[in-house]
């Protein structure tokens, strides 16, 4: 057997942030949210972002999910230099490729529709037959509660479902930021548990959290402090 038949690889990671920096102008000072950072996300794995408020975790966060573009570095997002791609091109990563979680459980539903309704609709809009969402609900187990209104649901289980949602469609990565934040500790727990429950099925999911919890149940942390990454 030849040597290299013997090395083990590391499996290539699904987002990829090389030298990432990013500056915000604010009266008139330069702000560096992001100072060379480097990161790379293991395709099947919770990871998480850690770090105090302001130290540049929902910044790094928008440039992996394509909706901002750093100063300078690279981003690479399923094997492809996100830089290069047209506007269209990325548009259309952050309907198919990449979804995002927003803190507030509520910014993530159209409420006055039941949570079925929310994750046919999140599966039509990648193009996917929402029929296959039967799976996600059964694997996320939110089916006693899933046919609801969201408007009627406590903010975990629409935290839940906002991750049905952002599952739909064979998502090759989750973006959620601060998913638990905005929660009580049972509602938390029950939401961190579904977050490992889709790793387990083979979903990527990264987080920005100060969650001591969500932090203890991640495969990956990753640290920040204004703005760099701690070793
Ligand atoms: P965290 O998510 O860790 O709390 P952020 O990534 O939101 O931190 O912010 C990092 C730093 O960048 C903070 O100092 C914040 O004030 C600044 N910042 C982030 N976004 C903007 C923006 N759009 N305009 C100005 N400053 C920003
Ligand atoms: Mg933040």
């Amino acid at each position: 057997m030849a040597i290299a038949d013997l090395v083990v690889q590391a499996p290539p990671a699904i987002a990829r942030g090389r030298r990432l920096v990013r500056e915000f102008a604010v009266r008139g000072e330069v702000v560096r949210a992001l100072d060379q950072v480097d990161i790379d996300i293991v395709p099947g794995a919770l990871t998480a972002i850690s770090g105090p408020s302001g130290s540049g975790k929902s910044t790094l966060l928008a440039l992996l999910g394509c909706i901002d573009r750093p100063d300078a570095g690279t981003v690479e997002l399923a094997g492809r230099d996100v830089a290069a791609l047209s506007r269209r091109a990325r548009r259309r990563m952050r309907r198919t490729t990449v979804a995002m979680m927003l803190p507030h459980p509520s910014d993530n539903l159209l409420l006055g529709r039941t949570g079925h309704a929310n994750i046919g609709i999140a599966a039509r809009q990648r193009g996917a037959d929402p029929a296959l969402a039967a799976d996600t609900v059964d694997q996320l187990r939110i089916g006693s509660f899933v046919g609801r209104h969201c408007m009627a649901m406590s903010g975990g289980e629409q935290q839940r479902v906002a991750l049905a949602c952002a599952l739909a469609g064979g998502t090759a990565l989750v973006l959620a930021d601060e998913p638990t934040g905005a929660l009580d500790q049972a509602s938390a727990g029950d939401v961190i548990a579904a977050l490992r429950r889709a790793t387990e099925t083979g979903a990527t999911i990264v987080t920005a959290t100060h969650d001591p919890n969500l932090i203890a149940a991640s495969d990956a942390v990753i640290r920040l402090e204004h703005g760099r990454r701690l070793a």
